[in-house]
């Protein structure tokens, strides 16, 4: 192995943690990230959260010391594109015209922000590098009247920072309501109250037709906008795994050992539709825990250390000072059962499928909760509804005796 070479592409957070874990699995050969971003990977949740609202804005998190780095031997080539992968002859194709030599390929590349196809939609802010959030931040002062395009994560998030810098904030968003790839109408509606409440407009349903230079006009609105920031998902950076004739399915196609059809390729990540050996299908997540820890299975599985991913979906958002979590795949519900009081500052739901299993729960303020339903999701056995619900019932005392039960 120790002649052999690890190319991952993309400097992410998949990437980051692939190339630790390619060294704690014993890959003793060389290590290549290779990132387009001048930066060493770094977290991403603070750029549209405290690197918009703190001040001054707290520095970037590196996710590794680079004397760690080095000394773990991990070459780090940024500033970088890759422009293209020859399967054939094992090389990934730099622009300039260098090519890097690999025995195992990792594709981190991870996403870009969807951009808006009309008219002045060139004029539109979006969120996903250090460079992204800093113009932004310029433009959030008190009064400035900012338009956000989508209630999503990144849309909402926006919004929350932007009222904390006095701005006047609308949201316009396609679809019915908040966060509707995600959270049940119930949390929709919820979260819609929390902005409402703290001063933020929105028009749902709406269709947008132009961008000028101070409005953004839709089928049934015109609503004036000094700076438009559209968070309208993401575009998965797919177009060399497909040149390289890799299968993608709206993702890098690859099995729960982040493998692709190639011995030699593999994929994690944001870029990656894996199959999730306890949902029984193909996923494609975009959250924080999971570029890590598919990307530290992917890293394994490279130095041959291969183990099933099965990590459960979770993602937690802070807005007007509100921490969501959200654990599982909410689809299969059919009831929901209430723990605390949805009027009170905290409280969560389990979310059950026809067996009475809980499939998702979701928290406002409560990760307690949330954690004790990535325990009960996996056991997959049904729950007694009124002792979730009871808040005097003991939640990991209900896991581990359902694990005795087992
Ligand atoms: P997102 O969560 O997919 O939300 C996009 C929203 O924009 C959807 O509600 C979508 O509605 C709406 N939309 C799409 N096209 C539109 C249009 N033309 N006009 C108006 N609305 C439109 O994506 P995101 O918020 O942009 O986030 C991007 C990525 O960052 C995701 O990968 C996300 O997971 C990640 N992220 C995560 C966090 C977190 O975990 N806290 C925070 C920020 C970002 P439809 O669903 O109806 O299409």
């Amino acid at each position: 192995m120790s002649g052999e070479s690890a190319v991952i592409l993309g400097a992410g957070q998949t990437g980051a943690y692939a190339a630790m874990a390619l060294r704690d699995a014993g890959w003793s050969g060389r290590v290549v990230m290779i990132g387009d971003e001048p930066h060493a990977p770094y977290d991403r949740p603070p750029l549209s959260k405290a690197m918009l609202t703190e001040e001054p804005p707290p520095a970037p998190v590196a996710f590794h010391d680079p004397a760690k780095v080095a000394e773990r031997g991990i070459e780090l080539r940024l500033g970088t594109r890759a422009e293209g992968i020859d399967r054939a002859a094992g090389r990934v194709r730099l622009h300039g015209g260098e090519a890097v030599a690999y025995d195992r390929l990792l594709i981190a590349t991870g996403g870009r922000a969807r951009r808006l196809g009309l008219p002045g939609g060139e004029r539109v802010l979006t969120v996903r590098t250090l460079e992204d959030a800093a113009a932004i931040r310029a433009q959030l002062r008190p009064g400035a009247r900012v338009v956000c395009i989508g209630a999503g994560v990144i849309g909402l998030e926006i919004a929350s920072s932007a009222r904390a810098r006095g701005a006047e904030v609308t949201v316009v968003e396609a679809g019915p309501g908040c966060m509707g790839r995600s959270l049940t109408p119930e949390f929709a509606a919820w979260i819609e109250r929390l902005h409402r409440r703290s001063g933020v407009s929105f028009e749902f349903g709406a269709a947008i037709s132009e961008i000028t230079g101070d409005t953004v006009v839709t089928a049934t609105a015109r609503h004036a906008a000094d700076v438009v920031i559209a968070g309208i998902g993401i575009v998965r950076n797919t177009e060399s795994a497909a040149e390289a004739g890799l299968a993608v399915e709206n993702g890098v196609l690859v099995n729960e050992y982040a493998a692709t059809a190639d011995p030699a390729v593999f994929a994690a990540g944001d870029v990656a539709a894996f199959f999730h050996p306890f949902y029984g299908r193909v996923l494609r997540l975009e959250a924080w825990r999971h570029a890590q820890n598919h990307g530290i299975a992917a890293g394994r599985a490279m130095a041959g250390d291969a183990k099933p991913y099965d990590d459960l979906p979770w993602f937690w958002t802070d807005q007007h000072g509100v921490n969501l979590q959200l654990a599982g795949l909410v689809d299969a519900a059919v009831t929901t059962v209430h723990r605390g009081d949805p009027e009170s500052a905290s409280f969560a739901a389990f979310h059950l499928d026809a067996e009475g299993r809980v499939v998702a729960a979701t928290g406002i303020n409560a990760p307690r909760e949330v954690r004790a339903a990535q325990a009960l999701i996996p056991l997959a056995r049904p729950v007694d509804a009124a002792a979730l619900a009871n808040p005097a019932t003991n939640l990991q005392r209900l896991v581990a005796d359902l694990r005795k039960a087992g």
